[in-house]
């Protein structure tokens, strides 16, 4: 058995073991945090770049001798491609509400709570996906009318994105951790259109998210630099067939690739126009079957926040 003094020297040995240990893993750690900010720093600086080149390589539309021949035939593929959209996307929900109102009508006493709970559920659902549709039409209209003005606001930019992604996952729980972003370290605030941003941001996720398999990420990168909102929405997915990607931002164009994923080709017009509304760039790269990246680039208004 050891003696008080002998107990003393041991403990400080081991004190002093601790606090060589604790100095090596503070160092470690300090070396791990710097390794991380360089790597981000390095990714920030890549996607910038791509940025660039992505932004100055956006399609520039075909220029016609005969404006009024260019603008006759648009005005007609646009016509039928909004006669087809809407008859076929209208089609489903109108059947769903027609079986379910029929089936609710002629067995009212034989459907147990549960199945008439359900029938009014499937009403509901098919209801409101052909408002949305409905919405988006008119929203389009009101802005390429003019009557669509920003309202800027202060926006508290990590939050805001959580919430935006936390309402997609509530509304498709499909969707549920799918998304990965670096949103908690972006404490910053910014003065922009929240409606706006939020379009913008929400069409970019629900395509990526569509567009790819349910067990690939999407990732979702924001930036503030020199007065500049970079954001980045990049999934692994079908891609865009190169063919269709001079007019992807038209009304109701859809490429030929995207099977039955259901769809209007309203969300990338409108996503254009909110960027137009805010000034701002959209590109894209896109490589068939491995994935496209979606940037948008929004200047800042600068206000003391
Ligand atoms: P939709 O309602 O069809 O998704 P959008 O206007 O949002 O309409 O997109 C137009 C078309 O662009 C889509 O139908 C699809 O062909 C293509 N597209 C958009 N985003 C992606 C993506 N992330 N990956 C692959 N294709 C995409």
């Amino acid at each position: 058995m050891s003696n008080p003094h002998q107990q003393i020297v041991r403990l400080q040995a081991q004190l002093r073991r601790e606090q060589l240990r604790n100095q090596e893993l503070t160092h470690e750690l300090k070396q791990s945090r710097q390794q991380l900010e360089q790597q981000r720093a390095e990714f920030i600086a890549q996607i910038n770049t791509q940025l660039e080149h992505l932004l100055d390589a956006a399609p520039t539309p075909e220029v016609n001798a005969d404006p009024l021949v260019t603008t006759q035939a648009a005005l007609e593929t646009l016509k039928a491609r909004m006669i087809r959209t809407i008859s076929h996307e209208y089609r489903t929900p109108l059947t769903i509400i027609s079986l379910a109102a029929k089936s609710l009508a002629q067995n009212t006493s034989r459907l147990n709570p549960q199945q008439r709970h359900q029938c009014f559920a499937q009403i509901q659902q098919a209801t409101q996906y052909m408002i949305k549709m409905v919405n988006e039409v008119l929203w389009i209209s009101q802005a390429e009318a003019g009557e669509i003005m920003p309202h800027l606001s202060k926006i508290p930019l990590g939050d805001f994105c959580n919430r935006t992604i936390k309402e997609l996952e509530r509304l498709n729980p499909q969707w549920h951790d799918r998304i990965q972003s670096d949103l908690p370290a972006l404490a910053t605030s910014i003065y922009n259109d929240p409606f706006l941003l939020q379009h913008i941001l929400l069409h970019l996720l629900t395509n990526a998210l569509k567009y790819s398999e349910p067990e690939q990420a999407v990732e979702l990168y924001l930036t503030v630099e020199r007065q500049t909102l970079q954001i980045w929405v990049r999934d692994h997915g079908l891609g865009i067939p190169e063919a269709e990607r001079a007019c992807i931002y038209d009304c109701f164009h859809r490429a030929e690739n995207v099977g039955t994923r259901p769809g209007t080709g309203l969300g990338l017009a409108i996503v254009k126009k909110c960027v137009e509304l805010l000034e701002g760039k959209i590109g894209f790269q896109s490589q068939l079957d491995q994935g496209t990246a979606f940037c948008v680039q929004l200047p800042l208004v600068k206000q003391s926040i």
